[in-house]
């Protein structure tokens, strides 16, 4: 494998438009993301893999064939062809950098915009390193393109040297992650693996094994609306009551803005609504699950204390699971994440587990049963124009791919 194989696919890839749109009404939410998949299939054909497909809903699907004939495990290789709305992603410009000399880095398409040594200690590492940055007026779509070609480059490796022993690889291309349905059409019995892995990780050597755990609070203030000039004693004003809701949350100990490292938040993010009704928004995270119902508890506390002080206002607080820590579903199948170590130090890096303050496509797919923890691929910055990526970074993450799969060939 070399580093120019895994440059050439991703400069490739960024360079086709598959930026998602949340107000879209079709799946999936943009017609690049079709283009981009459409050309992975054609170049998994054209290595080798002869059931590469795309189905109706834009998913890529195929599979690299054991090359012995013992049973072991199927694994899934698991990347997004989309990149995040909150940048654009039209006519992408990447740069490559060759033989990185350790400055800050400006960017020629919009000089404001500098990635600086002060805000990413980690580029001291990666001085003589090849990286490639945006022009600055773009994001670069290393989320996820980074971890598309590190799949790309160690399916070609397997398929060109059917002497590695290995066990059969499902590979899988998903869209629309970025707002939230990147598993909507992914069928686990089609796809068919014992353990996924998603490449969407930053920088190198990282096991994300545990995300938060998450419900969703809908908080409904329910007032009285009248006239201001016959209100005095009648009107129950939603808005003021709400108000008071938001500030009774502990800001403190309990916010995003505030906490770290394994800290749940209660996180109040929207606010809608009059005097005569008016409903908040409130994301619960714990990496812990039941101390999800204790943040519940706390938010009825509020509501009740509220109703006692306005008389006639009603509160309703109403609680929604939406995903749970992928350490729970891990636990069943313990290799996923030391066999990710392994891999990883086979390739000479140091293996380090993770935890991610969200959710991953794998927190989903753990919780349907693929145990799916998410491996480094290089990427740096998400979501902005100072976006970059390390193509070394990249190469080895392929290797930890190709390892895997050896490794899980070897297994039961
Ligand atoms: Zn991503």
């Amino acid at each position: 494998m070399t580093s120019d194989d895994v440059l050439n696919r991703f400069l490739r890839y960024v360079q086709i438009d598959t930026q998602a749109d949340e107000s879209s009404a079709t799946y999936p939410s943009t017609p690049g993301q079709l283009v981009l998949g459409r050309r992975l299939k054609d170049e998994l054909l054209a290595l080798g893999v002869r059931d590469a497909s795309q189905d109706e809903h834009g998913i890529v699907l195929a599979t690299l064939p054991a090359t012995h004939k013992k049973k072991c495990p199927v694994i899934a290789w698991i990347a997004h062809v989309d990149t995040s709305p909150e940048t654009s992603g039209h006519g992408v410009k990447p740069i490559v950098h060759r033989n990185y000399a350790g400055n800050d880095i400006v960017l020629p398409g919009d000089p404001s915009k500098v990635i600086r040594v002060a805000d990413n200690p980690e580029l001291a590492s990666l001085v003589g390193k090849m990286l490639v940055t945006t022009d600055g007026t773009t994001l670069l779509g290393a989320d996820d393109k980074a971890g598309i070609a590190c799949i790309m480059s160690a399916a070609a490796q397997l398929m060109a040297h059917p002497e590695i022993p290995h066990g059969p690889v499902r590979i899988c291309f998903t869209c629309d992650e970025e707002i939230g349905h990147g598993v909507d059409h992914v069928d686990l019995k089609t796809l068919g693996a014992h353990v996924g892995y998603t490449l969407d990780g930053g920088g190198t050597g990282e096991i994300d094994g545990e995300t938060f755990s998450a419900d969703l609070a809908v908080v409904t203030i329910t007032g009285v609306n009248i006239h201001p000039a016959i209100a005095r004693g009648r009107m129950i004003n939603a808005v003021r009551i709400a108000a008071a809701f938001v500030e009774r949350m502990p800001w403190q100990a309990l916010s995003p803005e505030t906490t770290c490292d394994r800290a749940g938040i209660l996180h109040p993010y929207k606010i809608d609504g009059g005097v005569a009704s008016t409903s908040i928004r409130v994301l619960l995270r714990d990496f812990d699950t039941p101390k999800l119902a204790e943040k519940a508890k706390l938010l009825q506390g509020i509501a009740e204390l509220l109703m006692a002080e306005h008389p006639g206002a009603k509160i309703d607080v109403k609680v929604t699971p939406q995903y749970r820590n992928m350490a729970e579903g891990l636990v069943k199948e313990p290799r996923a994440l030391d066999f990710a170590e392994v891999a990883m130090k086979r390739v000479g890096l140091s293996p380090k587990r993770t935890i991610v303050r969200g959710g991953t496509d794998g927190s989903r797919l753990t919780e349907l049963g693929l145990p799916t923890p998410n491996l480094s691929c290089g990427e740096h910055n998400l979501h902005s124009p100072l976006e970059w990526t390390c193509v070394e970074e990249m190469e080895i993450a392929a290797r930890v791919l190709v390892e895997l799969a050896q490794i899980w060939g070897d297994a039961h």
